[in-house]
């Protein structure tokens, strides 16, 4: 009798939404440890795993016929006795328990055997890696098993519903779609508006005020207190470009690559990218505190 059938994407994802749930648990577990001694808990880590695992197994596979991830998706295992809902538990649980119980065992604390017996399990574990690499291809080939141990048990996957194969929100995926790209958007194009430049034009349309202080040209002074204009820190490789105020490098430099002109924030006055200048102190100025401003050369 051929078995209605079942896609595999269903497939995949439940067995994708069966790790994440074990992981979300496990998650669980390990916030409530958080706060422990270090140590005390991780000791324990391969027996807290198994116990979950086989909390899971009883709440799932033991009471009705399908795992967590199967039920979300409406797909149940046809041929799953009781028998082979043991088997099922003891190789999901015990090789990955033993497994986990000798990479954290203080190898160098027992004798040879210990570490034999511990190639041997990484060796066995490479293997049924390889195995499950190999049955993911007779998967996709054939669409059904896609675990090894159903491959084992010789468990089939069925659909509860026969009739709604599989029922996917659009308005949902459409809704993420266009969000995505929204921040995508955002993302990339936000570091690409020159804000200080509207700031200006607002701030000019607002006031309605011609500056005419371009031909006096200051001369800034830098003491101890001196912020950058724009930044308002200290200024780091102070600069100016033909007003009284002192700018970093970094803030006048960024300002004269975007566009040619920048208005100081202090001042209003436009400056140029031809008059910048980095800040040296007048002769006329040079007093103790501009020195020691400037630093070791
Ligand atoms: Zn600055
Ligand atoms: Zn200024």
């Amino acid at each position: 009798m051929p078995l209605p059938y079942v896609s595999r994407i269903n497939q995949i994802d439940s067995a994708e939404l069966d790790i994440e749930i074990y992981k979300l648990l496990k998650n669980e577990v390990n916030q409530i440890a958080r706060y422990n001694a270090p140590g005390k808990f991780d000791k324990w880590q391969a027996e807290i795993d198994a116990i979950l695992k086989i909390l899971i197994w009883k709440f799932s596979l033991q009471q009705s016929n399908s795992t967590f991830g199967q039920r979300l998706l409406n797909l149940h295992y046809i041929n799953l006795s009781q028998k082979k809902a043991i088997l099922y538990l003891l190789l999901t649980v015990l090789p990955q328990y033993i497994k986990d119980k000798l990479a954290n065992e203080n190898l160098s604390a027992h004798g040879d055997n210990i570490h034999r017996l511990k190639s041997l399990v990484d060796r066995i574990s490479n293997v049924i890696s390889l195995l499950q690499l190999i049955n993911l291809f007779f998967f996709l080939h054939r669409g059904i098993q896609s675990r090894l141990i159903e491959l084992l048990l010789g468990l089939s996957t069925q659909s509860i519903t026969t009739n709604k194969p599989r029922n996917i929100g659009y308005s949902y995926m459409t809704r993420e779609l266009l969000w995505h790209s929204l921040m995508e958007l955002f993302t990339i194009g936000l570091p690409m508006i020159n804000f200080h430049y509207l700031k200006h034009l607002l701030r000019k349309l607002w006031r309605r005020r011609t500056i005419q202080q371009r031909d006096i040209k200051l001369l800034p002074v830098m003491d101890v207190s001196t912020k950058c204009a724009y930044c308002e820190e200290n200024p780091i490789l102070p600069s100016h470009a033909g007003c009284e105020h002192i700018f970093c490098y970094y803030c006048l430099k960024a300002h004269f690559t975007a566009m040619n002109t920048f208005h100081c924030p202090k001042c209003d006055v436009e400056l140029y990218t031809g008059d910048m200048k980095r800040y040296m102190v007048a002769t006329s100025t040079s007093n103790d505190t501009v020195l020691s401003l400037k630093g070791p050369t």
